[in-house]
C-alpha cells in the first residue's frame, strides 16, 4: 500500500537560500528562521553566559538587532547585549594587562641582566 503524506519542514527564510533547517533557532523578536550558514551573515548570536554558550543563547536577525539596539526598550535583548559588552571589556582588559605585564617583564629582564654585571657583555667583549 502506498500512502501520500504531507510533512512540514522548516526552511531558511532567506529568499536566495530556502534550504531545510535542521535545528530551529528563530529570531527571538520576529521569528524569522535562518539556516546555519545564513545565521553567520543575517543575524547575531548572543551567548547566555560570559564563559559559555549553548541552550539559552539568543539569536536576533540583523534588522531586529539594529532596531532593538536603537529602541533600547527590550529588557532581554538589553541583557544579552550587556553581557556581550562585558565580555568585550574583559577581553580588552586582559590584552591591556598583558601589554603592561610584558613592559614590566622587559624591565625586570634588563635590570637583572645589568645586576649580574652584564656578564654576557664582558664575555662578548673578550671574544
Ligand atoms: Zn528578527
Ligand atoms: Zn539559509
Amino acid at each position: 500500500m502506498k500512502k501520500t503524506i504531507t510533512i512540514e519542514i522548516d526552511c531558511c527564510d532567506v529568499e536566495s537560500c530556502g534550504r531545510e533547517v535542521s535545528a530551529r533557532y528563530p529570531c527571538m523578536n520576529c521569528g524569522v528562521v535562518h539556516c546555519h550558514n545564513c545565521r553567520k551573515t543575517q543575524g547575531v548570536v548572543y551567548n547566555h553566559r560570559i564563559y559559555g554558550c549553548g541552550t539559552g543563547d539568543a539569536y536576533y536577525c540583523n534588522a531586529c538587532d539594529a532596531l532593538l539596539r536603537k529602541q533600547g526598550a527590550d529588557v532581554l535583548h538589553n541583557a544579552y547585549t550587556s553581557l556581550g559588552k562585558i565580555r568585550k571589556e574583559i577581553d580588552e582588559f586582559v590584552i591591556s594587562m598583558e601589554q603592561r605585564a610584558s613592559i614590566v617583564e622587559d624591565v625586570i629582564k634588563k635590570l637583572n641582566y645589568a645586576r649580574e654585571g652584564g656578564k654576557e657583555n664582558e664575555h662578548d667583549n673578550n671574544n
